[in-house]
C-alpha cells in the first residue's frame, strides 16, 4: 500500500475548537483545535502522554471539557452524552479492548448496538413485535459486520478466547454496528500480530473507499499511518504541533524533537 492522495471533497465532519482538559495540575489537552475532512482517513499521532486518548474522550462525550467546543457535522456536541453522539453518527473505540470475555463474539456485537443507541434490554416475554423485528435487524447487521471484519468463523467463540488482533477487529465490528459516518480508532494496531495487521488495514481502507466512512485514527504504528492516512495531525504535550501529509510531518524537526523528548 502507498500513501493515499488527499480527496477532493473537503468539508469537515468533526471540528475541535480550543478544547482543553486538566486533571488536577496536569493539562492533558491544551487549547487543541483540529478538523477532520469528510471521506478522509486522518491520523492523530504524538508521543505517549500527548493527550490523544483524552482528546478522543472529550469529543466522544466520555469526559467533559474545561474549555472549548467539539462540532460534529457543524453541530455542537460538546456537552452530549456518548450515546447521543453515537446516534448522530460518530463512534469511537478504546485504546484497550472492552469486549465482554464471557460472551460470544456475536453477542458482543449485538450488545454494542444496544449500548450505542442507549436502549435497555427488554425481557423476552414482554417484547412487542416491533422490538423483535428490531432484534432481527440487529442480528442481520451483526452478521454483515462480522463478514466485513472476517470474524464470521469465530462468531460463537467466547470473546475472551480471541487473539489480540481479533479483539481489535471485534472492537471495529462493534463500532460499525450502528453504521456510523465517522469512526475514531484509538490504537487499532496495538498488539495486533503481523498476520492480522494486513487484514485490519485492508478493512479500514475498504470501509473508507467503498462506503465513504471517515476515520480519525490514533496510532503508533507508522506503517499503518503511512499506508492509510491522507492527512496527519501531530500532538505533543496536549497541544497541536503540526499537521500535513505523512511525509511532511515525519520530516519536520519539531516532530522529531517531540518524539525524542527534546524540549523546544
Ligand atoms: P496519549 O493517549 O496521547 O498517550 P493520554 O490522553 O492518555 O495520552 O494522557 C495525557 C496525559 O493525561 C497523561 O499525562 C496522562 O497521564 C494524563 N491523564 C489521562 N487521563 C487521566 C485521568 N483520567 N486522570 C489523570 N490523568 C490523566
Ligand atoms: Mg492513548
Amino acid at each position: 500500500m502507498t500513501t493515499q492522495p488527499w480527496p477532493d471533497d473537503k468539508d469537515s465532519v468533526l471540528e475541535c475548537r480550543g478544547l482543553s482538559k486538566a486533571f488536577g495540575g496536569l493539562v492533558a489537552v491544551d487549547d487543541m483545535s483540529l478538523k477532520v475532512q469528510r471521506g478522509t482517513i486522518t491520523g492523530l499521532i504524538g508521543p505517549n502522554g500527548a493527550g490523544k486518548s483524552t482528546l478522543f474522550n472529550l469529543v466522544s462525550g466520555v469526559i467533559r471539557a474545561d474549555h472549548g467546543e467539539a462540532l460534529l457535522f457543524g453541530e455542537d456536541i460538546t456537552r452530549l452524552k456518548p450515546y447521543k453522539i453515537a446516534r448522530k453518527g460518530m463512534i469511537r473505540t478504546f485504546q484497550l479492548s472492552r469486549e465482554m470475555s464471557g460472551m460470544t463474539v456475536l453477542e458482543n456485537i449485538m450488545l454494542a448496538a444496544q449500548n450505542q443507541i442507549g436502549e435497555k434490554l427488554i425481557p423476552v416475554f414482554t417484547r412487542p413485535a416491533a422490538i423483535r423485528l428490531q432484534e432481527q435487524e440487529i442480528l442481520t447487521r451483526a452478521r454483515e459486520v462480522l463478514d466485513m471484519v472476517k470474524l464470521t468463523h469465530v462468531c460463537d467463540e467466547y470473546a475472551g478466547n480471541l487473539s489480540g488482533g481479533q479483539k481489535k477487529l471485534l472492537e471495529l465490528a462493534r463500532a460499525l454496528m450502528i453504521n456510523p459516518d465517522l469512526i475514531l480508532l484509538d490504537e487499532p494496531a496495538a498488539g495486533v500480530n503481523p498476520s492480522l495487521m494486513g487484514l485490519l488495514m485492508e478493512t479500514i481502507a475498504k470501509l473508507n473507499q467503498e462506503t465513504g466512512k471517515t476515520f480519525l485514527i490514533v496510532e503508533h504504528d507508522m506503517e499503518l499511518v503511512k499506508a492509510l492516512c491522507h492527512h496527519v495531525v501531530v500532538m505533543a504535550q496536549g497541544r497541536h504541533l503540526i499537521e500535513g501529509s505523512f511525509h511532511q510531518v515525519t520530516h519536520d524537526a519539531k516532530v522529531m524533537e517531540a518524539y525524542l523528548g527534546v524540549s523546544s
